[in-house]
């Protein structure tokens, strides 16, 4: 089973209201190859919300706001779906959306809202990268790409 940035299924979880969809990753979803979570939802911040970005450990909204705390209980219920799934089959990769404080693979916007991306994961990447999970990138060249992980 494949683990997925839900706005990259096309559910509208993203802080502006939207999805980025993505075909294959949709395919995956519907064919149930795949399960789409939101770190952020799970976390109980509303769709649309304020803006957030990675400042090392902690994650603040661009008001200033610390919502590290709201971005740590998504993550945990994340890894409990995880950890559901995993006690009827292994989770072989996860494909994430790019840039976000929670999502984000190898790079992220710097946290103090300029613009710049520095190099980086986001906190649930991280937690499924010490988990030993693969990951994978909107920006990947998925259909060749997810061939080994079916
Ligand atoms: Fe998409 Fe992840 Fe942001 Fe949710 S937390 S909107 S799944 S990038």
């Amino acid at each position: 089973m494949i683990i997925v940035s839900a706005c990259l299924a096309g559910i509208a979880c993203r802080y502006d209201g939207k999805s980025t969809l993505h075909p294959t990753v949709k395919r995956l979803v519907d064919t149930d190859a795949a399960v789409p979570v939101c770190p952020e939802v799970l976390g109980g911040l509303p769709v649309p919300r304020t803006p957030a970005e990675r400042n090392g450990l902690h994650i603040y909204q661009r008001d200033g706001k610390d919502i590290t705390q709201e971005f740590e209980l998504g993550c945990s219920r994340a890894l409990e779906i995880i950890k559901d799934i995993e006690q009827e089959q292994p989770v072989t990769c996860a494909i994430l959306q790019t840039r976000s404080p929670s999502c984000g693979y190898g790079k992220i916007y710097d946290g103090i809202f300029s613009g710049k991306l520095i190099p980086g994961n986001g906190l649930f990447t991280e937690y499924l990268l010490a988990l030993g999970i693969p990951v994978l990138t909107e920006e990947d060249n998925l259909e060749e790409e997810i061939k080994q992980y079916i």
